[in-house]
């Protein structure tokens, strides 16, 4: 038998047990070791649609990495197969299958349609909300819609504040609210510096790496004027932004920079949780009517940073809020930045499990902290009358200061 190498997969199938693709589909091929195989046996140069697609039903939500008996980081081999793909196939050829594909997802088109197009005319060229949305690229780029610095007040700013895109262009209430909670902590709005722009997760996770290296520094740029803490609202923006100095290792110029802002950055529930306990006479004010609510733990924070404890405590403080949870523990929302636009079904899939268990648990409140999955589990709950509120964390807990 041949000997296996440190960076070779041990076909061990601990990843298996942990894939929400390989859970909804059963199929081998679409395991972290299924597709780990395909890639040591087939050179993406010589990829068919066949190949893109098997790369494209990957969440690259990280459980397989979490898990993984030899240390391999499979979602990462993905998103460079994605990379080659795209120099191999002439371009973008990812990008444009996913958005031919978004074009004839009816549940999407309602979605966008809702919007409205003033709300969609808002949102930057470079937004990765464009391609998680499936819209065509815009000629100009605006500026972010929240206000830069804090109105009326004389003391300087003691956190910057990096909103993301959804938050900054189609659901302002988010980065209000947090400005919020940041000023009801530390006396005074965050700064929210103009130039900053997405985050680039969607771009990479379309193997358009240039793209989001370009963002990348961008947004490096955008905070450098200061040292501030830099505080985010949402799970996916925040995990790519911790990815910038892996993003810009093989760049000199600007890996100490990456880095430095990566020291930076501040999870929401992670500020809020911290805030709290430098304060213990703060108390968020009661539920007016007992509620029942469920957390719903986004992928981006709970594998690469294990971000699950802050929001679950901040939640418990709260007087009427009662938390529940899942029986087998919190599962992915099938959402997965471009994987619900590249696969429509398989992402409703994923979502109706997790739904089908969440309503047994009867909750009056759904949360989480990231955007991507706040948008599907809320097209997932749909008008249903009996239906539980969906809402950022930020929101819920504005409205308790
Ligand atoms: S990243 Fe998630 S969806 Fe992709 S193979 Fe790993 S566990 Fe499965
Ligand atoms: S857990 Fe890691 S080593 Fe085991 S089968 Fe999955 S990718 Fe391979």
């Amino acid at each position: 038998m041949a000997e296996i190498g440190p960076l070779q997969c041990a076909k061990c199938g601990a990843c298996t047990v942990v894939c929400p693709v390989f859970q909804a589909t059963g199929r081998e091929s679409l395991s972290a070791r299924g597709r780990l195989h395909l890639l040591e046996r087939l050179d993406p140069a010589q990829a068919s649609d066949a190949y893109a697609e098997i790369l494209s039903q990957c969440l690259l939500c990280g459980a397989c990495r979490a898990v993984c008996s030899r240390g391999l980081d499979p979602p990462a081999r993905f998103i460079a197969a994605r990379q080659q793909l795209e120099k191999t196939a002439g371009g973008q050829v990812l990008l444009r299958a996913i958005t031919r594909k978004a074009l004839s997802n009816p549940t999407l088109l309602t979605t966008i349609a809702s919007l409205g197009r003033p709300l969609l005319d808002r949102l930057p060229a470079d937004s990765g909300l464009r391609l998680r949305l499936g819209l065509p690229q815009a000629r100009n780029i605006l500026t972010p819609a929240l206000p830069e610095t804090p109105k009326g007040k004389s003391a300087p700013p003691t956190l910057a504040y990096f909103p993301g895109c959804y938050a900054t262009h189609l659901h302002r209430k988010i980065g209000e609210a947090t400005e919020r909670i940041a000023t009801a902590f530390t006396g005074n709005p965050p700064l929210s510096p103009k130039q900053q722009s997405c985050c680039g997760l969607a771009a990479e996770n379309g193997g358009d790496t240039s793209t989001a290296k370009r963002l990348a520094k961008q947004n490096i740029n955008a905070f450098a004027g200061n040292s501030l803490p830099i505080l985010t609202s949402c799970a996916s923006c925040y995990s790519q932004l911790r990815r910038y100095p892996e993003l810009l290792a093989n760049d000199p110029k600007w890996q100490a920079k990456a880095q430095a802002f990566a020291d930076r950055l501040l999870e929401f529930s992670t500020f809020v949780t911290q805030a709290m306990e430098a304060d213990p006479a703060f108390r968020f004010a009661s539920q007016p009517t007992p509620r029942t609510v469920f957390y719903h733990d986004p992928c981006h924070l709970r594998f690469p940073s294990q971000i699950t404890t802050p929001p679950r405590k901040i939640l418990r403080t709260i007087p009427g809020l009662s938390l529940t949870e899942l029986p087998n523990g919190p599962q992915c929302c099938g959402q997965g930045g471009l994987f619900h636009l590249a696969q429509p079904e398989l992402a409703k899939n994923i979502r109706g499990r997790l739904l089908n268990q969440v309503k047994q648990t009867t909750p009056d409140l759904v949360t989480t902290t990231c955007s991507g999955c706040l948008i599907h589990i809320q097209q997932g709950l749909g008008d249903e009358p009996a239906r539980p509120e969906v809402r950022h964390l930020a929101i819920l807990l504005a409205e308790l200061l």
